[in-house]
């Protein structure tokens, strides 16, 4: 198992150098799609174990700007947080800024996991074009699944840590001690965006937009659906077993 890596270029931007050594072999690249709450940031982590990439989560940069000091922040950015707390999806723009600024990740040798980016088919368009520009393109798309009663009642138990942004789920995932990151020791919260008010708008934005993007990885042969039924151990399973034979 590799190391989890430190990701500093991504949550504090361009300035911020990762601690990580260099890897020796060439990463892979993936994108995960799912509604939110389905366990993509579980799964990116357990494929970050695995394949050395490195998890890029455009919501965790919005969480950074959060925890952050809140004078620095852009006009944009107090949008996008607002956005963020309502669980409504942040204008294209602002993503793709905060994205373009970020491009040295999606060069970096260790490749990576995109984790709530693409949201939407212009995000998805902007993508391939920064990927396309350095000669680069995804090894493929995986599309977690699972019905709606289900993500929502996962949604309820999902606790995260606001310093090192581990999650777990006070029934499928539970910390050693309660309340408390394995991590960090940092005190474990529900998101705000992970209050009911917030989930079902989120819900919403998701259903609305991720039949567009479905096809468009469709079309372009990069789709691997995913069950996200069952443990992180369960779903990672068939995470990899579902790839293995889109190789074959
Ligand atoms: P997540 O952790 O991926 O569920 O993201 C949390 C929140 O950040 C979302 O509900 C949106 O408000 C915002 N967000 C994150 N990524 C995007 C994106 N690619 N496009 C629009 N909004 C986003």
């Amino acid at each position: 198992m590799n190391p989890r890596r430190d990701r500093s270029a991504w949550l504090h931007g361009p300035d911020a150098r990762c601690q990580d050594p260099p890897p020796r072999f060439p990463g892979r690249r993936f994108v995960l799609l799912g509604a939110p709450g389905i366990g993509k940031g579980t799964q990116a982590a357990l494929l970050s174990a695995a394949f050395g990439a490195c998890h890029l989560s455009t919501g965790d940069l919005f969480r950074a700007a959060l925890h952050g000091d809140g004078d620095r922040l852009s006009p944009a950015m107090r949008d996008a947080l607002a956005r963020m707390r309502r669980g409504e999806l942040v204008p294209d723009v602002t993503v793709l800024d905060l994205v373009r600024e970020r491009v040295e990740c999606l060069r970096c040798r260790g490749g990576f996991l995109l984790d709530g980016f693409p949201r939407t088919v212009p995000q998805a368009t902007a993508l391939d074009r920064m990927l396309s520009d350095e000669e680069l393109g995804l090894d493929a798309v995986l599309s977690y699944e699972l019905p709606e009663e289900a993500i929502v009642a996962r949604i309820g138990g999902r606790r995260t840590c606001p310093a090192c942004k581990s999650v777990y789920h006070v029934e499928l995932r539970p910390p050693r001690t309660a309340g408390r990151c394995d991590a960090c020791g940092g005190e474990l919260v529900l998101r705000d965006d992970d209050q009911p008010a917030a989930v079902h708008v989120r819900q919403a934005a998701h259903a609305a937009n991720t039949a567009p993007l479905l096809d468009y990885y469709g079309r372009r042969d990069l789709l691997v659906s995913v069950d996200a039924d069952g443990s992180p151990e369960v779903v990672f399973d068939r995470t990899l077993a579902a790839l293995c034979a889109r190789v074959r």
